[in-house]
């Protein structure tokens, strides 16, 4: 008989997520972690980030907070207790997950994973013993790895990876390069600078957060400029070279065919991450890859049979509600249950699966989106209605003293049904999540106006939004 019905391997959100799930539908689970529970997500990535971020932007804040009539005295701050205060954030969250797995009589298990066959996997805890468990189903999670150019001095120990530098550094940084514009890059840059650092960003495409909606873009350029960050975009850092003070990082800006030297004291590398294999399959077993990462039909399933994966190790979008809502999916697929989470879905009039993945930056403000950009409808030539508010005009940002955001609805102009939304606003990633449920449910612009909106609320806007696209 099997030791397990489900073998995880990997702890991280989709891997406890499934794991819960799994539990609560009745299988017998075990987790293989050879880390921390929580994997990057509480212990690199999410938790941690989001962390020195609020404590930046109180930071910042109660310097500005004269405007309220509130006087702090001197303000400070002491980089080694943000870093306290954050690793306490991701402990209290490991907990909660660590409770929930004794709650539901889930095996965790310290150890490094291996698919040793298609029901069994080979376990090699930290003193170095193997031993072999047997299940009816193994699920992989294991996540990804930063990638490294590879370019002179990046390997140089003053050049850090987020992991590097959320999950280990103590100390703040008097000047930093982020190689990368991405959600990471940007995020990152506004703490640094919240707290003084002299931060710039090198990207190499000809916007920041590429993949977002252009005026979201562009927006959160100027507002980082505003704020002292110094962004170059078509740039790329080229090489890396230690001096007597600090480092010189070689910039190749590529349209003006120009290149120049910036100095810092470390180098943020965030260009992006690669699923994470390593030692993963007894040779033998016929995997099959694509693009470094593990390859898996729409149900989730690899190549060898009653073998699964999920989450950033597919190399799909890398996000933790990804990886989480897979790995509810998946297993309740196991258990012949109606999933209880869509992953795509094909709104009314529009033909075409759409992934309705809320996507947030967790900057001030906040930037969120969701669905179809105006632009993405027209490329895939699906007719669109937009709507759209600045936030200047909404009451509770004015009392706040909001920094200028805008929301904007994407409606089919056959249906009416909500195709995307676009928010750069305070609140945005919590009021992201109305979108989200209303495309799923096709709700029409009449649908989303039904209900009355709180005043004084920054959700006010979303009815300001919806009500200009029907004008
Ligand atoms: P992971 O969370 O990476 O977990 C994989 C786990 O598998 C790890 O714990 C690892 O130790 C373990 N493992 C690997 N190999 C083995 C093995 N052979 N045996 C045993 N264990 C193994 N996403 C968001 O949605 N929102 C955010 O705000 C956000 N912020 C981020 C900020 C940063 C700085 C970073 C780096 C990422 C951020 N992400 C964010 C992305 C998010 O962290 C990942 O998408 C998510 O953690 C992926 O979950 P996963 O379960 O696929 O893998």
């Amino acid at each position: 008989m099997a030791d397990f019905d489900l073998i995880i391997i990997g702890g991280g959100p989709g891997g406890y997520t499934a794991a819960i799930r799994g539990a609560q539908l009745g299988m017998k689970v075990a987790v293989v972690e050879k880390k921390k529970l929580g994997g990057t997500c509480l212990n690199e990535g999410c938790i941690p980030a989001k962390a020195l971020i609020h404590a930046s932007s109180l930071y910042r804040e109660m310097r500005s907070c004269e405007r309220f009539g509130l006087f702090a005295g001197e303000v400070n701050y002491d980089f080694e207790k943000m870093t306290i205060y954050k690793e306490e954030s991701a402990h209290l969250f490991r907990k909660e997950v660590r409770e929930e797995f004794q709650k539901l009589g889930i095996t965790l298990i310290h150890g490094k994973g291996k698919v040793s066959s298609f029901k069994k996997v080979e376990v090699t805890d930290p003193e170095g013993k193997t031993r072999t468990l047997e299940t009816k189903n193994i699920l992989l999670a294991t996540g990804a790895a930063p990638r490294k150019p590879d370019i002179p001095g990046i390997d140089l120990p003053e050049v850090l990876t987020s992991v590097q530098l959320l999950a280990e550094r103590k100390e703040s940084i008097d000047r930093l390069v982020i190689m990368g514009g991405g959600v990471i890059g940007v995020e990152l840059a506004t703490v640094f600078n919240a707290i003084g650092t002299e931060v710039t960003i090198v990207e190499a495409s000809d916007r920041l957060l590429a993949p977002m909606d252009r005026e979201i873009s562009e927006s959160l350029t100027a507002l980082l400029t505003n704020r002292g960050i110094k962004v170059c975009l078509n740039s790329k850092v080229e090489k890396i070279e230690k001096e007597q003070e600090g480092l010189s990082c070689l910039v190749h800006m590529e349209e003006a065919q120009k290149e120049f030297m910036v100095k810092a004291d470390n180098v943020l590398v965030s260009v992006g991450r690669k699923a994470y294999t390593e030692g993963l399959f007894e040779n033998y077993i016929p995997i099959r890859m694509e693009h470094g990462a593990i390859y898996v039909d729409d149900n989730f399933k690899t190549t060898v049979p009653n073998v699964y994966a999920i989450g950033d190790v597919t190399g799909g979008v890398q996000l933790a509600h990804v990886a989480a809502a897979q790995g509810k999916y998946v297993v309740e697929k196991m258990m012949d249950q109606a999933p209880s989470v869509r992953i795509t879905f094909v709104p009314h009039c529009s033909f075409q699966p759409l992934s309705v993945i809320p996507s947030c930056i967790y900057v001030k403000p906040e930037i969120a989106s969701v669905g179809l950009t105006e632009d993405e409808a027209v490329r895939r030539g699906i007719p669109v209605r937009c709507g759209k508010y600045v936030m200047e005009k909404n009451g509770m940002n004015i009392i706040t003293r909001g920094e200028n955001g805008f929301i904007k609805v994407v409606f089919s102009a056959d249906s009416d049904a909500l195709l995307g939304a676009q928010m750069m606003c305070p609140r945005a990633t919590d009021m992201i999540g109305e979108m989200a449920t209303a495309i799923v449910n096709n709700m029409t612009s009449g649908q989303l106006l039904l209900a009355m909106r709180a005043h004084p609320t920054y959700n006010e806007a979303i009815g300001e939004a919806v009500m200009d696209s029907r004008r």
